[in-house]
C-alpha cells in the first residue's frame, strides 16, 4: 500500500485524548475510505459521521470500536456532516438496531425531502445541469446508470436537524456546529476550539478538492457558497484538521489557503478559455486538465465527468455573478462569454 493510502488501514487511531479516527471501507469508490471519529462522551460514544450502510463497513466499525473498549450499542448519537451516503446511511441503519439519535444539518432537508418524495427523479438537478452545460448525451447516460440502482435506498429523515451555531455538550467537550454550505448546502463542520480540533467532514480535505453541489437540491451558486464557507474556517483559530477522507492532523488554515488558491486558479483558467469565444460549460471542462494527475475530461469515468462538468458550470456561473463573464441561453444550453467592459463596471448586474 502506498504511503498516500496508509490512512485507510483498519484500526482506531487516537487523534486527541478521547477522540479516535476510525477509517471504514468504501469498496466502489475512488475515495477508498471514510473516516468516522468516535468521541468519548459522558454517557457513551458520539460518532462524527457513520460510514456507508454496508455489511463490511459495519463489521469493521464494530471491530474498531471493540479495540477502544466500546461497541455499536454504546453509540448514543451520530453527528453527521452531510447527507452523502458514505457519511449518513450507516447511522440510519444502526439507529434502527440500537436506537442512537442521528443529527444532520437542517439545510439538507431540501434534498432529503426530494429523495423521499413521490415524484423523485434520481440526480434530477445534475441531469438538468448537464443538459444546460451542453452535455445531453452524458445526461442520458447518467439517467440509465442511476436507473439501475435506487439512489435513495436507505435514506430516511434524521431525528434532529442541526442548526447553525448549535452547541453539543458531550460532558467531556463541547462541539459547535458551523454551517459550511458548498460541498452540499447543509454541510456542517464541528469545532472544538478549546481542544483545537475541527471535524471537517468533506468541507476541507487534505489530498483532494471536494466536489461542489452534488446533491438533489443544490442552491443557485454552490461554488460561491463553498468559497464563503472556506473563509468561515479562516476566521476561526487555526485548528487541527480531522477530515472525512485522508490523514488527520494538518492545519485548517494551511489547507484552506491551498483550496482558495486552487479555485482562484480554476476561475482564471476558465476565464482564459472564454477569451477564445463563446463556450458551453462542457466545452470549457473539456479544455481543462482534471484531478491532480492532469487528466483529460474524456479519460474520467462517467461519474467524475458529471461532477467535473457540473463544477465547471458552477465556476462559470460564479464568474457571471462577479461580472467577469456573461451568459445567454440558446435552445436550453447556456453559452458563456467574457463580460463586456461596460458590464464589468457594474458589479452584480444580472446576465
Ligand atoms: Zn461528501
Amino acid at each position: 500500500m502506498a504511503d498516500r493510502h496508509q490512512w485507510t488501514e483498519e484500526g482506531a487511531y487516537q487523534v486527541a485524548p478521547g477522540v479516535h479516527r476510525i477509517p471504514l471501507p468504501l469498496p466502489f469508490d475512488g475515495l477508498r475510505a471514510v473516516n468516522v471519529y468516535a468521541i468519548e462522551a459522558a454517557d457513551g460514544l458520539v460518532l462524527i459521521d457513520s460510514g456507508w450502510a454496508l455489511a463490511e463497513a459495519r463489521a469493521q466499525l464494530e471491530r474498531s470500536l471493540a479495540a477502544i473498549g466500546g461497541s455499536l450499542a454504546d453509540v448514543r448519537r451520530f453527528l453527521v456532516t452531510h447527507l452523502h451516503r458514505d457519511h449518513y446511511t450507516q447511522a440510519l441503519a444502526l439507529r434502527s438496531l440500537f436506537g442512537a439519535r442521528v443529527a444532520l444539518g437542517e439545510e439538507e432537508r431540501h434534498s432529503i425531502e426530494l429523495m423521499l418524495g413521490p415524484a423523485y427523479t434520481p440526480l434530477g438537478a445534475q441531469r438538468a445541469r448537464l443538459v444546460s452545460a451542453g452535455a445531453a448525451a452524458l445526461a442520458r447516460e447518467l439517467a440509465e446508470m442511476v436507473g439501475q440502482e435506487p439512489v435513495n435506498a436507505g435514506y430516511e429523515r434524521p431525528d434532529e436537524w442541526i442548526t447553525a451555531g448549535q452547541k453539543f455538550d458531550l460532558g467531556t467537550r463541547t462541539l459547535e456546529a458551523i454551517s459550511t454550505p458548498g460541498h452540499t448546502r447543509g454541510h456542517v463542520v464541528f469545532a472544538d476550539t478549546a481542544a483545537g480540533l475541527l471535524f471537517g467532514g468533506d468541507h476541507v480535505l487534505p489530498h483532494i478538492t471536494p466536489s461542489i453541489g452534488f446533491e438533489e437540491a443544490p442552491r443557485l451558486l454552490p461554488l460561491g457558497d463553498y468559497l464563503a464557507s472556506l473563509n468561515v474556517i479562516m476566521r476561526l483559530p487555526d485548528l487541527t484538521l480531522l477530515p472525512a477522507h485522508g490523514p488527520a492532523g494538518g492545519s485548517t488554515h494551511g489547507r484552506v489557503g491551498e483550496l482558495l488558491a486552487h479555485h482562484d486558479q480554476r476561475l482564471a483558467a476558465m476565464a482564459a478559455v472564454l477569451a477564445g469565444g463563446e463556450r458551453t460549460a462542457y466545452q470549457v471542462a473539456g479544455a481543462l486538465p482534471w484531478t491532480s494527475r492532469q487528466r483529460r475530461l474524456a479519460e474520467l469515468d462517467w461519474m467524475n465527468q458529471m461532477l467535473a462538468i457540473c463544477e465547471t458550470s458552477y465556476h462559470l456561473d460564479l464568474l457571471v455573478a462577479r461580472s467577469l463573464a456573461a451568459s445567454r441561453l440558446a435552445d436550453g444550453v447556456r453559452l458563456y462569454r467574457p463580460a463586456s467592459p461596460a458590464a464589468a463596471a457594474k458589479p452584480g448586474r444580472p446576465a
